[in-house]
């Protein structure tokens, strides 16, 4: 199951809602393929359908860029077989950084700097559960 944070800035009005975890519509890497958007990905999930050999993890993720500080809310995957491997990677739509992975829980995000003001810290407050 998912869970649902509010991050608001300490400082600014900045707020913005993140949606992480392991949804239903990540159960089979068929149901994953189906939503993806991105056609070249879309073809790597395929072809590693084909392959029997297949373990994968996908699930959504917090992405902060560690130059700016812009935040993504992203879907993460990772697929293995025994030929070939895949983990997806992102870039800052701001600067073009490669953005790291971070894991969120109820009321300790303070290392995160805000993207807007980029004085404040950033604070989660889990709302809900979603599936
Ligand atoms: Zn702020
Ligand atoms: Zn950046």
């Amino acid at each position: 199951m998912g869970k649902a944070y509010k991050l608001d800035c300490d400082t600014c009005t900045y707020t913005e809602n993140i949606f992480v975890g392991f949804g239903l519509a990540y159960m089979s890497l068929e149901s994953v393929a189906s939503f993806v958007e991105d056609a070249a990905l879309k073809r790597c999930i395929e072809e590693f359908i084909g392959n029997p050999s297949t373990r994968y993890d996908a699930y959504d993720a917090l992405y902060v860029c560690p130059d700016c500080q812009a935040i993504r809310n992203e879907l993460f995957i990772e697929m293995k077989s025994d030929s070939s491997q895949y983990r997806i990677s992102y870039t800052c739509p701001r600067c073009t950084s490669v953005m790291k992975q971070e894991h969120i829980e109820n009321n300790v995000l303070h290392h995160l700097s805000c993207p807007a003001c980029e004085k404040g810290k950033l604070k989660a407050t889990f709302y809900m559960d979603w599936d």
